[in-house]
């Protein structure tokens, strides 16, 4: 199959590029096109770059519908017959994926396998299907789901985490019979062997994490919302996505061709010639703007009356940490480390995450690295850590709350980062801190894992600082409290905007809320830098407001000292820092803090933008 992409043909991010030169073209993207007979569909810009290829429509991730029915008596023996062909097939395929385990991944992964298959075999397990089968004369998928659904609940309710991990196992056997039984084939994202650009309605972490990246070459759902963490994801691998279509996975069928335009949120469904012949033309266009922008990558960002600020890079796994160098990165601002909680068992492995974290601070060499803990909840939930009862996860039990109530689990990950923190410059953060009870709490956690170190004759990292990141408009409104107990502050704007304006990060009907320039969400940033520099410490934004070049220069004004994007946004924001002073940049801030709206507020910065960096290059 002929795929193309174009963004692979330069290092950095398109999206930004197009906007900044939107910014002076009257927002109007340069390759707008007329099109006919094709379709073009609207969604959220969530991940830069422009790609056309074959659409692959993915529904597998889905948990599968599950009949009921009623079985009659002289069907019964058919049903129990039928239930064990699917466990039998099941067992074929589990002893596939184990072999396969084996050649292609470390022992710890085929060991999962072996674990499923003991589950598929475990004679109580089917005993007790086939009792509750012959006596409630149901369907045998319904059974299984229901005796399945019952015994992961109380798993996940125990609180050990342990047996929370061990309820995703099951799960995902009881998935594999339940599949089987309902012939549905079974297909893995990491099995892709053709390029394609997936369709689905959402992208599971885990599905993000194990798919064939060299062949998913763009994402379009229904659902998400730029700071989403499918959004996320798609930036930290590369690919171009278009999220919050709504309907999606019904209009575009498989085998359709797609331009997917990561930077404007336009999918075109089945291009005619002149739209083909645009999107040549574009990718040439964005190429050759990265290439112009390559030449900020080794200077450092430092403006035009000697202010020096630090870009760092977000990461969301260990295997990025050597690649975001060739973006200039001063270092990692944030490693989001719950990705690599998706692996079952890897909460407790202590030795695991100490390789993993030892990695990333190799790669980066003297170059500080700021690990967060565990974030998981909200739009992160992962089956081995939740139960499905939560009315409100945004609101719930998520992030240093989580972390918190399971000590054990927490202080396993603060051990690893102690030990690993001998090997270069790392720094640790707390996310979702909502008042000082709560920093106490998880700071004597952290002492508790430095004594255990301690007592095993552990070699750790003494000097560590521990920052919290700013992300719950609390925190915000108490960032001078917080400043006595924190060696650093980084703003999380995804959160912070979501929490101050109430509305869901990844619920498309109302992204429109989501609104940066919001003044209050520019308030909490203000108070919040301002208190760090009262108390002497930095303040940093990692949020993805941090990337956006619109705002660079406000961000500086306002006195921001560190700036963490997704690496390939790091050359463009050089650039424009490179190219103020901050005096310049605080009278900006200064007229930004007096608008009442965020349309002025967005006015203000594209005028400003306009006047300071004109265009260049008229054929951009
Ligand atoms: C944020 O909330 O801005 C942030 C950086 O954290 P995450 O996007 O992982 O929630
Ligand atoms: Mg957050």
């Amino acid at each position: 199959m002929k795929l193309t992409h174009f963004r692979q043909s330069g290092a950095f991010s398109g999206v930004f590029v197009l906007l900044f030169v939107s910014i002076w073209f009257d927002s109007v993207p340069c390759f707008a096109v007329s099109f006919n007979t094709m379709e073009q569909l609207s969604g959220i810009p969530a991940s830069s770059g422009i790609v056309m290829g074959k659409a692959f429509l993915y529904l597998e991730g889905e948990t599968p519908e599950i009949p009921r029915y009623s079985i009659g008596d002289d069907s019964l023996e058919a049903e129990w017959r039928r239930l064990l062909d699917a466990v039998e097939d099941t067992k074929r395929e589990i002893a596939g994926l184990q072999k396969r385990a084996e050649q292609e991944l470390d022992k710890q992964q085929a060991d999962i396998f072996e674990a499923h298959m003991m589950m598929a075999e475990d004679p109580d397990f089917l005993d007790q299907i086939k009792d509750r089968l012959f006596a409630q004369k149901e369907n045998a998928e319904w059974i299984v789901s229901s005796i399945v659904h019952e015994k992961t609940q109380k798993l996940i309710a125990s609180g050990d985490a342990y047996l929370r991990e061990r309820a995703i196992d099951i799960t995902d056997v009881a998935n594999g019979v339940i599949r089987n039984l309902l012939s549905i084939k079974r297909f893995s994202l990491a099995d892709l062997k053709e390029d394609i650009i997936l369709i689905a309605q959402d992208l599971l972490p885990s599905d993000a994490l194990i798919m064939n990246k060299n062949h998913v070459k763009g994402i379009v759902t229904d659902m998400g919302g730029r700071t989403s963490h499918t959004a996320i994801l798609s930036r930290a691998f590369e690919i171009p996505a278009v999220l919050g279509l709504s309907k999606a996975t019904k209009m575009i069928h498989s085998g359709d061709m797609l331009i997917v335009d990561g930077d404007n949120g336009v999918v075109t469904v089945n291009p005619d010639e002149k739209a083909v012949a645009a999107f040549s033309k574009t990718s040439v266009r964005i190429a050759r703007t990265l290439d112009e922008l390559a030449e900020f990558r080794d200077l450092p960002s430092v403006t035009l009356d000697g202010h020096r600020v630090l870009l760092k890079a977000n990461i969301e796994t260990a295997e990025e940490a050597a690649r975001i160098l060739k973006y200039g990165a001063d270092g990692i601002g944030l490693y989001r480390s719950e990705f690599l909680f998706i692996t079952p068992g890897l909460s407790s492995d202590e030795e695991a995450q100490y390789q993993t974290y030892k990695t990333v601070l190799k790669a980066m060499g003297d170059k500080p690295v700021t690990i967060r803990t565990l974030d998981v909840g909200g739009d992160k939930i992962f089956p081995n850590f939740h139960s499905d009862d939560e009315k409100n996860p945004l609101l719930g039990w998520r992030a240093i709350r989580f972390c918190i109530s399971f000590p054990e689990l927490f202080k396993t990950q603060l051990r690893a980062m102690l030990r690993a923190g001998t090997e270069g410059t790392l720094k640790i953060m707390f996310p979702m801190i909502s008042g000082i009870e709560e920093l106490e709490s998880a700071l004597s956690i952290f002492e508790e894992a430095k004594a255990e170190c301690r007592k095993k004759g552990l070699q750790i990292a003494e000097d560590i600082e521990i920052g919290i990141m700013i992300e719950v408009p609390s925190a915000a409104m108490t960032a001078d409290i917080l400043a006595k107990k924190a060696a650093f502050f980084s703003i999380g704007t995804n959160d912070l905007i979501q929490y101050s304006l109430a509305a869901d990060r990844g619920n498309e009907k109302v992204n429109y809320l989501t609104q940066p320039f919001h003044p209050a969400v520019l308030r909490f940033i203000k108070k919040t830098i301002d208190a760090a520099h009262a108390a002497g410490i930095k303040a940093a934004m990692c949020g993805e407001l941090a990337g956006d070049p619109l705002a660079a220069a406000v961000l500086l004004g306002l006195g921001l000292d560190e700036f963490s994007m997704t690496p390939q946004s790091i050359p463009l924001v050089k650039k424009i820092v490179r190219g103020s002073t901050l005096k310049d940049c605080k009278e900006l801030a200064e007229r930004v803090m007096e608008c009442s709206s965020y349309h002025a507020v967005r006015a203000l910065a594209e005028t400003w933008m306009a006047e300071h960096f004109p265009p260049r290059c008229k054929d951009l």
